[in-house]
């Protein structure tokens, strides 16, 4: 195997370089509109990440985290970025849109070696995370430093790991400002580079406040902004924020993979959990998502699965962050094969090698549809998603049919094999239903006491 040759950004040179000559922070009045990148460009399609003027050690780092070659927006974003161009990139979590934005910061990390070098921002706790980690494992070869500020976690701990001087500050728009405003030392006068990551989701969260404050404050640097989806909003953001921007795109919106199989079954209302267990059953193993529509039926549907003896484990917003991130540490791990989810782990997760979607409930808009079933067949890998369509939803599935323009295949399951299940699934609900109602009066003492309303400090804490 080759040696991997691992270097460091330089300690000694922790000094900002000299700062480009200023502009003024909110240029919506002379920002032209953003370019788009030229299409002769774009289908030449370049083998690897070096051909895209990534440095060695960060394709290195490529290499050990399996990455092959660069994604469609890794081949449009990467290039332009390395100009020290501003970018705006369209497109979803499962595209590879982190490591777009998070290898060009390196490599200028690299070149440019200071701390406080660079900011990324994220809408939850949760996608926080996963950035820094993303960050963290590409810059494991060149040794750099760190810090994640978010919500719902100790503030001196935080405080403690920005005195050490990280390179790269990955926060939640609220918790950084709270830092900013109180720890004392911590200041971004020297940033490089700010990115807002699911900008159109920061601006659902109603986090456009703290980031005007924050635009205020950041000096001139490189930006870039990426957003599922462009409302009016990310435009007017857009304008604050960036400087003769860079458009990429490929979010191919109400679309779905090509690697993604797509089928429903068409079953009674009132054998749902008999036919998921026969699904389950048939697909022994095979990791899954399984979407409910209610924290209630989320926390019930993993109880009764438990209780027949299957791997799963719950995830929804009334689950303390500490809960909810072992659940996904659990799924991610592999020690629970099956997570029971409400649509917060729909979007921003990044739960890598899921097999199957499952639609317990239905959403209720083709746009929730395809971000749950974004979680399979992701990075060109092959995956399947199940909507279990009852009696009562057959104008919703209608709707999401046509907004994908395409009529799915149905899933013939013999009503005789699912029905083999029922003695046993009738026990195991009896079961959960004594469970949750213990659940439920938990949940009742801790919401009396928690009361009131949601602060800065969680606005970065998913619901649902
Ligand atoms: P993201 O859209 O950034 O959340 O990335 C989705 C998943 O794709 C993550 O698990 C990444 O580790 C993975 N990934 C990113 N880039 C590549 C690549 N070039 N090849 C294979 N997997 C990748």
């Amino acid at each position: 195997m080759p040696a991997i040759k691992k270097r460091r950004v330089q300690e000694e040179n922790l000094v900002a370089t000299p700062a480009k000559p200023s502009e003024p922070l909110d240029n919506s009045d002379q920002s032209p509109e953003p370019e788009q990148e030229d299409q002769s460009q774009a289908e030449k399609r370049p083998k690897s990440f070096s051909e895209l003027g990534v440095i060695e050690s960060l394709c290195d780092a490529c290499t050990e985290l399996g990455y092959k070659a660069p994604t469609p927006i890794q081949e449009q974003c990467i290039p332009v970025a390395l100009q020290g161009r501003d970018l705006i990139g369209l497109a979803e979590t499962g595209s590879g849109k982190t490591a777009a934005f998070v290898l060009p910061i390196l490599q200028n990390l690299m070149e440019n070696p200071q701390s406080l070098h660079s900011l990324i921002l994220a809408p939850t706790r949760e996608l926080a995370q996963q950035i820094a980690q993303a960050v963290e494992a590409l810059g494991s070869l060149i040794s750099v430093r760190c810090t994640l500020l978010i919500g719902g976690v100790d503030m001196i701990s935080q405080s403690v790991a920005l005195g050490k001087k990280p390179h790269v500050v990955v926060a939640t728009p609220g918790r950084l400002l709270d830092h900013l405003e109180n720890t004392r030392g911590f200041s971004l006068r020297q940033l490089k580079y700010l990115v807002l990551d699911e900008a159109d989701r920061l601006l659902d969260l109603d986090f456009g406040p703290i980031l005007d404050k924050l635009l205020k404050i950041l000096p001139k640097r490189t930006t870039y902004l990426f957003s599922a989806t462009m409302s009016s909003k990310v435009e007017s953001l857009q304008r604050a924020s960036l400087s003769n921007p860079v458009r990429v795109s490929v979010s191919d919106k109400g679309q779905t993979a090509s690697t993604l199989l797509q089928s429903y079954l068409f079953l009674p209302h009132k054998y749902k959990d008999i036919y998921l267990i026969h699904l389950l059953n048939d697909r022994a193993g095979q990791t899954a998502i399984i979407f409910t529509r209610t924290v209630n039926e989320t926390q019930r549907v993993s109880i009764l699965l438990r209780n027949l003896g299957f791997s799963a484990i719950p995830i929804h917003g009334q689950l303390s962050q500490s809960a909810r991130l072992a659940s996904l540490n659990k799924f991610r791990s592999k020690s629970r094969n099956l997570l029971i989810a409400t649509d917060v782990a729909a979007r921003g997760l990044d739960i890598p090698s899921v097999d199957l979607v499952i639609n317990y409930d239905l959403p209720q808009d083709s746009k929730t549809y395809i971000h749950r079933v974004g979680r399979t067949a992701r990075a060109g890998r092959s995956g399947h998603a199940f909507s279990f369509v009852t009696q009562y939803d057959v104008e919703v599935w209608l709707r999401i049919e046509e907004a994908l323009n395409k009529k799915l295949d149905e899933e013939k399951i013999s009503k005789e094999e699912a029905m083999v299940f029922a003695e046993r699934v009738s026990e195991a609900q009896r079961a959960a239903a004594l469970e949750m109602r213990d659940f439920n009066e938990k949940k009742g003492s801790a919401l009396r006491k928690k009361g009131g309303k949601r602060g800065r400090d969680n606005m970065d804490e998913d619901e649902g």
